[in-house]
């Protein structure tokens, strides 16, 4: 067995019943994460999106989690109160098949950081609804496995973009803390 570390896990808790819809919450993630910051807003730079279909009374707001560099495949429906979602509706990932959760100019997956350097996440703090919750807690997890998600992630992204484009866009993130 390998050394155990301790490692907090961040997460939000998602009512979609309370979600309106309103898009509060992609307003200040693309400011938060605008060079510089708060300089604009896009939601198209947001890590948290709103999976809307008004006709049908559905708001999902899904916050970016891991890159995958293949889509899924097979996939599920959902019915949940007689309303049925669509087959990427829940889903986190940064994925080839659709457009959410990618760096406008660069194409580079976007993953929520838990706005860091916050002491709240600004999406929780501006939804009005509580539609979000931040939820934390510490567990513990062996050191050899966070190195190897770690590699694997950065390996994937190599293998999509290279090496040089990769570099150039830690440099100018580097720039920005
Ligand atoms: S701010 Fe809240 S209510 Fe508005 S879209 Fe985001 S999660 Fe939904
Ligand atoms: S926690 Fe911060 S980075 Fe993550 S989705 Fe919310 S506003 Fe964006």
């Amino acid at each position: 067995m390998g050394e155990k570390v301790k490692k907090i896990i961040k997460t939000l808790k998602i009512d979609v019943d309370k979600c309106n819809g309103c898009r509060a919450c992609e307003v200040i993630c693309s400011a938060f994460h605008a060079t510089p910051k708060y300089s604009s807003n896009n939601p198209a730079r947001s890590r948290i999106r709103i999976i809307r279909d008004p006709f049908r009374d559905i708001y999902v707001p899904v916050y970016a989690g891991e890159y995958t560099p293949a889509e899924c495949a097979g996939r599920d429906k959902y019915l949940i109160d007689g309303k049925e979602y669509d087959e990427c509706s829940f889903c986190r990932a940064a994925c080839p098949s659709r457009p959410e959760f990618k760096e406008p100019d660069s194409g580079l997956p976007l993953k929520c950081d838990m706005c860091e350097g916050e002491d709240e996440p600004l999406c929780v703090k501006w939804c009005l609804v509580d539609a979000l919750t931040y939820e934390e807690r510490e567990e513990e997890v062996d050191e050899a496995a966070v190195a190897d998600e770690m590699e694997a992630d950065l390996e994937a992204l190599i293998d999509k973009f290279g090496v040089e484009k990769l570099g150039s866009t830690f440099a100018r993130l580097a720039q920005k803390r």
